[in-house]
């Protein structure tokens, strides 16, 4: 028998190689097509005498398989919901058998009294890591960058294919449970450590070593499907059981406030699965995950943080015809805070960096950031002593813009400071000729007023990085007025070299998520100066889904950025611009008591010099606005809606005004670039999730007590009249779709 996607070979000691390659794709992904040939598959080799067991491994080089193609799932949800309305019952039965099939398929193979060996030669992830585990003994190679595990949760989703069932059974609760909570990745080492996998083995001996173990008898059965077993995990019914679930849940509530229905479904099919026999488990497990994914969280996360991302991340925003630029050597003006990560992901993605500062010493201490994030990776056995090596040998440390010639980008990420930026700008331009792109992370100055300072506004870009740049995501690129196509495609290009995902902003003071985020800034100062007491201002915040709190969020970026930006408002747009009481506050922490964030130790907390030890809310708040009044005094549902409605506000208004101008990079910007709540999907996707009609009604009705800054816009009025959602009224379009 032949098939698409496997190969299947029985060598003489009766062992079949099952080798997963799917054709025209660069990873395996379980589709329909896939889970139809392998449930032939297995109905082949369990019937067939010559064979004895079998080894299931991938042909792609370096991974086994993403999992199950998410796009699937969210055909069976459109099938469901097409059904509900005429027919809920048979839509629900139908639903559930189709998230059922893979489950079931899984335990075939592990019920079908012959040994399966999964060879895990590569990153190994969801449904491809619930077959691993459904097989009788998994083998993986021994390569810290694969990564295996069962990030679901992720997209709003959790592991429905016998995943939770097995990981319990198989690890001790609490390192399962945050296991399958965290969406955890990781490497052979530690998933050998947590007892996922049985062996690391070499590259070169994965087959062979997984064939062995058939050779050497594997056991056929699983623990559990044997009399008398008793899961690591321990009994629920039990003293120890009861001193551990009630904590489970109040871990669980205390990290997500109960907003992800995933999360919540994890617990309990942990909880009630542990109680019954593997086959009723799975039962609980699979009617769990029919619900889960019918919930908009699931919907809205799979949209944002699966379809969306991917969609961007492979170019849904690039200008088509502008030829692909493979980038080879950077530039990076100012090794300050912002240039010296900017140089690190760069040089991590294999490009050669020339990084440049005022001096050779400054430059080097630019380059000295890249030492220490890759010997700190090398400490902890995910990079190899070479890899710093090459990683520090591709950064060039110059105060010589000469050496910038035959750069395929420069970045600049000096002070923010027109006159200085005007300086660099000059400096590059004697050395790079015309038609090079010239690129600024400014987060201030409009894209627009500085384009006239290189060659060709066409060719000046905004490339702006998120702090810190190697943890932050999102990258935004800025097209000024007078931008051209082939610009924005390399800063795309670079972007995806560096492998972030990139939004593509029209120039506005602070382009998108800066004006969102300095919202959600000044809400909470508001909110301090109307007498809600701070510790009220973060817990609401998180409990709202952001997952900093504001006035923690504000110490990172320092208070004095925020005054700063303040002040420049003030100037740049009149008094009418900024809001008294927040100038009160911020003029009272940064001017007379010069507290400036976590970078001097003091801001809205207090961060003590010890190591280790924990930052405190600074008790001085109400010097400044006086005493907080009693926690009671305020409506927590209010207080969440305020501090998530400037945002979206803001992310809507950046909609009408044509600086954001498709709503995937609305969403997708809103939670990488600042954490917007992610279970609603985004910014937009919150608006959408609840109505336009009931944003509008909920927005003026906090516009009438708390001021103008939550009057929708006429957008959303129109929206909310004709009863339109931001996915319908602005569909990404079909093309960008059929590209990505
Ligand atoms: P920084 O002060 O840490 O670094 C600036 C560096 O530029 C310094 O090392 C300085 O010596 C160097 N420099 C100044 N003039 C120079 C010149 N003529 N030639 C070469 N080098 C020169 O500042 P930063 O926080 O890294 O910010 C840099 C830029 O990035 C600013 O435009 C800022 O608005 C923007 N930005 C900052 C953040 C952030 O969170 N800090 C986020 C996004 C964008």
């Amino acid at each position: 028998m032949t098939y698409t996607h496997f190969t299947v070979e029985t060598d003489a000691d009766g062992v079949a190689l099952v080798t997963w390659n799917s054709p025209d794709r660069s990873m395996n992904v379980f589709t329909e097509a896939v889970l139809r040939e392998l449930a032939a598959i297995v109905e082949a080799v369990t019937a067939d005498a010559a064979v004895e067991g079998v080894v299931v491994t991938s042909g792609k080089p370096g991974s086994f398989s993403g999992g199950a193609d998410l796009k699937m799932l969210e055909g069976l949800l459109k099938a469901f919901h097409a059904r509900k309305g005429a027919d809920p019952e048979g839509a629900a039965k139908a639903l559930l058998a189709d998230v059922s099939a893979m489950g079931a398929l899984f335990r075939r193979i592990e019920t079908s009294g012959k040994p399966w060996v999964a060879a895990i030669n590569g990153t190994c992830m969801g449904g491809a890591f619930e077959l691993a585990l459904a097989c009788h003994a998994r083998v993986a190679v021994d390569d810290e960058g694969v990564k295996m595990g069962l990030p679901e949760v992720k997209v709003g989703i959790f592991p429905g294919a016998g995943g939770t069932q097995r990981v319990m059974r198989m690890t001790d609760a609490q390192g399962g449970l945050t296991f399958l909570l965290q969406g955890q990745t990781p490497g052979p080492k530690k998933a050998l450590a947590q007892k996922l996998i049985d062996k690391v083995v070499p590259a070169a001996e994965l087959v062979e070593t997984a064939k062995a173990m058939i050779r050497a008898g594997l056991d056929p059965k699983k623990p559990w499907d044997k009399d008398g077993f008793k899961a690591p995990a321990g009994k629920v019914q039990s003293p120890q059981g009861f001193q551990f679930w009630p904590a489970a849940n109040a871990i669980y509530r205390r990290e997500t406030f109960d907003n992800y229905p995933a999360a919540r479904a994890i617990l309990k099919v942990c909880h009630d699965g542990l109680q019954l026999p593997m086959d009723l488990a799975l039962r609980v497990e699979a009617r769990h995950f029919a619900h889960v994914l019918t919930t908009k969280e699931a919907a809205a996360m799979i949209r944002s943080l699966f379809v969306s991302m991917q969609e961007l991340n492979k170019g849904a925003r690039r200008p088509a015809g502008a030829p692909a630029t493979k980038l080879r050597k950077v530039g990076v003006i100012g090794a300050g805070f912002m240039g010296a990560g900017i140089a690190y992901v760069s040089a991590a993605a294999g490009l050669d960096v020339v990084l440049i500062d005022q001096s050779l010493e400054a430059a080097e201490k630019g380059r000295a950031h890249s030492d220490k994030l890759i010997s700190d990776r090398v400490a902890k056995g995910r990079a190899k002593p070479a890899d710093r090596e090459a990683l520090l040998a591709r950064i060039t440390a110059t105060d010589d813009y000469a050496a910038l010639a035959g750069c395929d980008l420069v970045v600049e990420a000096v002070f923010e400071d027109r006159a200085v930026k005007e300086a660099a700008m000059a400096k590059a331009r004697a050395v790079l000729p015309a038609g090079a792109v010239f690129a600024s992370n400014t987060s201030t100055l409009p894209i627009s007023s500085l384009a006239p300072n290189w060659h060709a506004e066409a060719d000046f870009v905004g490339i702006h990085f998120f702090s810190p740049v190697d943890k932050m995501m999102l990258v935004e690129v800025i097209r000024g007025r007078n931008t051209g196509d082939a610009a924005v495609a390399l800063a795309l290009d670079f972007v995806k070299a560096i492998r972030k995902t990139p939004i593509v902003v029209n120039d506005s003071r602070g382009f998108y998520a800066n004006r969102c985020v300095t919202n959600y800034m000044l809400e909470a100062h508001l909110l301090l100066t109307e007498g809600v007491p701070p510790a009220m201002v973060e817990t609401v915040a998180r409990m709202a889904g952001m997952p900093v709190g504001p006035l923690s969020l504000n110490d990172e970026v320092a208070v004095d950025l925020a005054w700063k930006i303040l002040q420049a408002a003030k100037k740049d747009l009149g008094d009418a611009a900024v809001d008294p009481r927040q100038e009160k506050l911020l003029h009272g922490m940064v001017v007379e008591r010069g507290r400036l964030g976590r970078k001097n130790g003091k801001g809205f907390y207090d961060y003590p010099a010890e190591k280790g030890a924990k930052k405190t809310l600074w008790k001085g708040i109400a010097e400044i606005v006086g005493a907080p009044k009693p926690a009671e005094a305020f409506d927590v549902a209010e207080l969440k809606h305020r501090l998530l409605a400037v945002q979206a506000l803001e992310a809507a208004r950046c909609v009408e005004e044509g600086v954001v101008t498709d709503v995937r990079e609305a969403d997708v910007g809103s939670i990488l670039g600042f954490g917007f709540a992610p279970f609603t999907g985004g910014t937009l996707s919150w608006i959408d999730g609840m109505g336009a009609a009931a944003f509008v009604a909920l927005c003026d009705d906090l516009a009438a007590r708390h001021g103008a800054r939550f009057a929708p816009p006429a957008l959303l009025r129109e929206m909310a009249e004709k009863g339109e959602t931001f996915y319908g009224r602005f569909a990404p379009p079909a093309a960008d779709k059929a590209a990505a």
